[in-house]
């Protein structure tokens, strides 16, 4: 599987770059939605330029390149598709797969090795 790379972080909702255990090591990254307006550019929370902070209290994610607005509640709704490249903690596969990035309480991520079949966890934050 050949996963989409990000060519600016400003596509991203969701980077995190972690070492793991005995050498493993992974990167999981996900796009903003893409909007379904233009279709080339990426919904996004307003960014307020002067303070350098994402306007978190707004409503809507706004597309960066054609304006279209999307009410945030829609956007949270669906289940994020993370894309991962990792290095396996238990058999030192280096993989790439997608997996979808559950909204749940816990703070870790959870996918499988797809070599070992053993579980990859990560903490989130
Ligand atoms: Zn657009
Ligand atoms: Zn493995």
């Amino acid at each position: 599987m050949v996963l989409k790379k990000p060519k600016s972080v400003e596509e991203l909702r969701y980077l995190k770059r972690k070492k793991l255990d005995k050498g493993g090591k992974v990167k999981i990254w996900i796009f903003n939605p893409e909007c379904p307006k233009c279709e080339e550019g990426y919904l996004r929370i307003p960014y307020n330029k002067e303070t350098g902070r994402f306007k978190s209290r707004a409503r809507d994610f706004v597309c960066a390149k054609c304006g279209y607005k999307v009410p945030k509640k829609e956007i949270k709704e669906e289940t994020p598709i993370a894309n991962i490249e990792y290095t396996c903690p238990h058999c030192k596969y280096e993989g790439e797969k997608q997996a979808p990035f559950k909204r749940t309480s816990t703070k870790t991520f959870k996918f499988k090795c797809d070599k070992c079949g053993k579980i990859i966890t990560v903490k989130k934050a």
